[in-house]
């Protein structure tokens, strides 16, 4: 399936949820859902027909794979190899989610939006452990050490980037050092640190790819 290269914000509004995909926008008042626009197509007083079962578990599916920048056929190739491992399919789900090379350098500050974070990597400013790596959907390990080429250190989007860092810091399996640019992924996270992801119900997306 191609990659969607309409408007951004349009997915957000479809979800009626903050998908965070525009980085500063998204904390602005310039975002469509802090402005209260409805969902694209649906009527602007809220009158909604009651949704199946099935499209519940659909819009969940949509939301996460949307949030994380993914295509169907790579979400569920991640959901296949989550559904295969040992533990709850739902929290190893996030966790290889998490460990995604594009999440980790977002997740580090190092991008404002995943989607920054994804054209950093294919173009080659990140490493892991010294190696230069461009693969968005590399699986990052604990232990693993992010860092920006030493070629790109000057680039403005890196210092931009980092403001974020100097107002709420990382997550708690993460750990940044901001001046030489590089961090590292402590541990996979546990599902319940994943806090700002805590409203997604990821047993409904189990039980849609389980029909
Ligand atoms: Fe657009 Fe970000 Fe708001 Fe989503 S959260 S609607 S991407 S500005």
């Amino acid at each position: 399936m191609a990659r969607y290269i309409g408007p951004v914000c349009r997915m957000c509004r479809a979800e009626q949820k903050k998908l965070m995909l525009k980085g500063d926008r998204c904390k602005s008042d310039k975002c469509p859902i802090n402005r209260k626009r409805p969902a694209p197509g649906k009527d602007p007083k809220g009158r909604a027909g009651k949704r199946s079962d099935y499209g519940i578990q659909l819009r969940e599916k949509q939301k996460l794979k949307r949030i994380y920048g993914m295509q169907e056929r790579q979400f569920s190739l991640f959901f296949e190899r989550a559904l295969r491992m040992t533990g709850i399919t739902g929290e190893n789900l996030f966790v290889l989610l998490e460990r995604r090379l594009d999440n980790v350098v977002y997740r580090l500050r190092l991008a404002s939006s995943r989607s920054q974070a994804r054209q950093l990597v294919l173009h080659g400013h990140v490493a892991i452990n010294g190696k230069r790596v461009n693969i968005p959907s590399y699986l990052v390990k604990p232990e693993d050490e992010i860092s920006v080429i030493e070629a790109s250190k000057g680039l403005a989007v890196f210092k931009d980037a980092l403001k974020e860092y100097g107002k709420s810091g990382v997550m708690p399996w993460l750990q940044l050092d901001p001046d030489a640019l590089k961090g590292k992924f402590l541990a996979a996270p546990r599902r319940s640190d994943i806090t700002d992801l805590a409203d997604i119900k990821e047993q409904m997306i189990v039980e849609l790819y389980s029909k």
